[in-house]
């Protein structure tokens, strides 16, 4: 039988997890970890993340600090905000909602902001920290999907064969590191590799993350093999006038060879909000050198 991986379920119980250790951390140090998210322009997919982003944080006990900034905003002004909440010591993340207009360049602002606030995981400092092994903030989708991973599999990756589908700096690198370090061999494939379905259909572990709606087919799957579809692609739109979201795996077929496999919606999507969660409790713990509450070992 093939497990559907419930992304919905799994990250409810983390966010729980999440909210208790605010809430032990505001009680035995009196401080309440915060998050501040920067939105550029009125792109609407943005407005809705931005808003779900301060929800979450709301839910997780957090305090929650929104900045919707108007698109003819400047770099300068941009960085200007993020310096004065670099050194604002009630803002333990900071986070700059992608895609930004075009006459900011985004890792220039990513560059910016303190490595240590940074829970996104996309500062080079954070970035270079995962290559080499340190601990670091790890960017929240790729984190995410590894906690599915340790659901579904356990602790030990030892020895499996991973393809990730994507070279993104986001989610396809730093997946691929972070499967590394747990000793897969990892394969990352990308828009210039040959012979994909081959590739793909030897993997124990498979990440689809291209953007290119059911791009990976059925018997592209290892009999067995644990597939993590990050892809959220919207095609047309439900009866309900909703748009309608299909994954980067084409479900049916994939279900029928996968030992387990995440939906879309709802598998890596809600454990991307509550990284978001872990990294800015994580951020604050480090920042006040105050380790942080276990949260992992009586839920996974
Ligand atoms: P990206 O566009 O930055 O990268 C896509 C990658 O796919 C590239 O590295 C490219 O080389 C590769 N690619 C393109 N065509 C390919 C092909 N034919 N064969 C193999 N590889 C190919 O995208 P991204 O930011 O990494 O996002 C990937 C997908 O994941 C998107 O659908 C995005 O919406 C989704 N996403 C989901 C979450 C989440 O929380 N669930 C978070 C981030 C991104």
């Amino acid at each position: 039988m093939t497990q559907i991986i419930d992304g919905k379920k799994i990250s409810a119980a983390f966010r729980e997890k999440i909210a208790e250790a605010v809430s032990l951390l505001k009680t035995e140090y009196s401080f309440k970890a915060g998050l501040a998210v920067i939105l550029v322009g009125d792109d609407p997919a943005s407005d809705v993340y931005v808003r779900n982003k301060g929800i979450a944080s709301k839910k997780a006990g957090m305090s929650s600090l929104e900045y919707r900034l108007s698109d003819d905003t400047t770099e300068q002004e941009l960085i200007a905000l993020i310096e004065k909440l670099n050194h604002d010591d009630t803002v333990d993340g900071i986070l700059v909602q992608s895609p930004v207009p075009e006459h900011i360049n985004y890792q220039s602002i990513v560059n910016v902001i303190n490595p240590d606030k940074d829970v996104d995981g996309f500062h080079p400092k954070n970035a270079g920290n995962l290559l080499i092994g340190s601990d670091s903030l790890v960017a929240c989708t790729p984190l995410g999907c590894s906690i599915l991973l340790k659901y579904i599999l356990g602790e030990d990756l030892s020895g499996k064969d991973a393809i990730v589908i994507g070279r993104s700096t986001i989610v396809g690198k730093p997946m691929a590191m972070l499967l590394l370090q747990q000793n897969c061999t990892v394969t990352i494939a990308h828009s210039r590799t040959q012979n994909l379905a081959e590739k793909c259909a030897t993997a124990d572990i498979v990440i689809a993350a291209v953007g290119r709606p059911e791009m990976v087919k059925g018997d592209w799957i290892k009999q067995g093999a644990t597939v993590i579809d990050v892809g959220i692609n919207r095609i047309g739109t439900t009866e309900s006038g909703k748009a309608k979201l299909v994954g980067d795996v084409a479900f049916d077929e994939a279900s029928e060879n996968a030992g387990a496999i995440t939906p879309v919606p709802g598998g890596v999507g809600p454990m991307t909000i509550a990284c978001l969660m872990y990294n800015t409790l994580k951020a604050a713990c480090n920042r006040r050198k105050i380790e942080i509450p276990d949260i992992f070992s009586d839920f996974i």
